[in-house]
């Protein structure tokens, strides 16, 4: 759930952006692209992989001059890291151009909806339904200002929103609900980005928009209303960090930055798990009820931080499921031969999905006709790809070396899972399940409650920057002295 940059003014678009991008890149992605608007037509470009691939499409293929536009750096949740899948994603009728962060939540629905009038998807991802959606309104006569409220009224989940029309010259627009963005404010430009480490070269003052929200920007205007269109306020600052420091969103420290984010990364690692008809959901996991019902013994496989996130799993799993459940650290699983058979459930837990002795531990676990079930944060990595099923915690990139906030996804993810084995094996009736994910949904509030002392919501993440506090020069000499990654 990485950057986003949005455009409108005197400069060109395709520099401000790309420059942008690159100031949004230590936020980690796997894909990114742009979308300009130019003599009344949309032009793209995206790729999968580093910016230097967009570099390397955009001079094969130069965009137009243009004062206006989108760009984006991925972190894939929904559907791998493929071009197809990168953003901007475009409406059928070529009109609205969207880049997005986050979840959309229900997208499943909407697609259903979308289809059903005709639509064809390109993509596997949540984030096209918003395009369609937005050309649809746009096409019967709404502004694209009006489009975005409509479209953002019928969204669930977390979102920033970003799109550009055909139709509208200098105008860019944008909505937030639980993801962030920051509008930069120019002379003769505008600007939005998921941070402000993005246009800090172009301005330093800035406008924090509240929940809820939906910003236009023009190269002379910045509007902002609620998403019925009523007008709101956002609250104007002075940026007075230097790059480095708003990267770090003025945290010290990226694990200190990482800490703080914990509460939005377990809600968006329960986001949309729980079905329509009321049961819990796990759209991830592939393998039928029917096997899972057969399966008499667990084990838990990973490494380092994900192989403890493991050991506190397993109380879980065997409390609520009744299968034995062993944790084994993958470096030691293959040489000891363990006891594994077609009845075995292993789980592999792994934050990059790259971690050699994990996958090691993966394809001996599956010669000896186990199933496997990967929790991991890096959709498309090799490890839930080589798995029969995958569950992604959605705690986006970690930068610090000692795992915080994926550590704690992984201990959600596992949850989940122990709870929809019980589901699915009937060891818990349905208001007991929804009773446990109640006390799952509320973790987010209580973890911020650690440190404002109640677990009223506080309006995150716009508090971040009044948090900020130095970090113990431990962490600083740990973190150079041991480097390693991978977990
Ligand atoms: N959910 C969207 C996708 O998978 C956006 C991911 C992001 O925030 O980068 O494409």
């Amino acid at each position: 759930m990485c950057g986003i940059v949005g455009y409108c003014g005197h400069q060109q678009a395709e520099d401000v952006i790309i420059e942008g991008l690159r100031r949004l890149e230590y936020r980690g992605y796997d894909s990114a692209g742009l979308a300009v608007v130019a003599d009344g037509s949309l032009h793209w470009a995206k790729k999968s992989g580093k910016l230097a691939n967009l570099g390397e499409e955009l001079e094969a293929h130069p965009l137009p001059s243009s004062t206006q536009g989108i760009g984006h750096t991925r972190w894939a949740t929904h559907g791998a890291p493929t071009d197809a899948n990168a953003h901007p994603h475009v409406s059928a009728d070529g009109k609205v151009a969207v880049v997005h962060n986050g979840i959309i939540e229900n997208f499943v629905s909407l697609r259903a909806e979308l289809t059903a009038e005709g639509v064809t998807f390109t993509s596997d991802t949540d984030t096209e339904v918003a395009a369609h959606l937005l050309a649809r309104e746009v096409a019967a006569g709404a502004t694209l200002t009006q489009a975005m409220q409509r479209v953002a009224r019928r969204l669930a989940g977390a979102f920033t929103l970003v799109a550009v029309s055909a139709d509208e010259p200098d105008v860019v627009v944008a909505a937030r609900r639980n993801s962030p963005l920051v509008v930069g404010l120019g002379e003769g430009e505008n600007f939005l980005a998921s941070d402000v480490a993005a246009f800090i070269e172009h301005t330093r003052e800035a406008l924090e928009l509240g929940q809820d929200q939906v910003v236009t920007i023009t190269p002379g205007s910045v509007t902002v209303t609620d998403f019925e269109g009523k007008p709101s306020e956002a609250r104007p600052y002075h940026v007075d960090w230097d790059l480095s420091a708003a990267e770090k969103q003025g945290f010290d420290w990226f694990m200190r930055k990482e800490i703080f984010e914990q509460p939005k990364a377990v809600a968006d690692t329960l986001l949309g798990r729980w079905s329509d008809r009321g049961d819990l959901f796990l759209d991830e996991v592939r393998i039928s009820p029917e096997e899972l019902r057969r399966i008499n013994k667990i084990v838990i496989v990973a490494c380092g931080s994900a192989f403890y996130a493991g050991m506190v799993a397993k109380y879980a799993i065997e409390h609520w499921t009744r299968i034995a459940c062993e944790v084994e650290l993958a470096s030691e699983f293959r040489y000891r031969d363990p006891i594994i058979d077609p009845m075995t459930l292993a789980i592999t837990i792994s934050q990059s999905g790259e971690t050699a002795d994990t996958l090691m531990a993966i394809r001996h676990a599956r010669e000896q006709g186990a199933k496997v079930i990967a929790i991991c944060n890096t959709n498309g990595a090799t490890i839930p790809r080589e798995s029969d099923a995958v569950i992604y915690t959605h705690a986006g990139p970690e930068i610090g070396v000692a795992s915080t906030k994926g550590f704690l996804t992984q201990v959600v993810a596992c949850y989940l899972l122990g709870l929809y084995l019980a589901q699915v094996r009937g060891m818990k009736y349905g208001d007991e399940i929804r009773a446990l994910m109640d006390e799952l949904e509320s973790m987010p509030a209580k973890i911020r409650g650690c440190w404002t002392g109640s677990s009223r919501s506080t309006g995150w993440p716009a508090r971040w920057p009044a948090m900020r506090m130095r970090c113990s020069s431990w962490a600083a000499t740990s973190a150079t002295r041991w480097p390693w990654r991978g977990r």
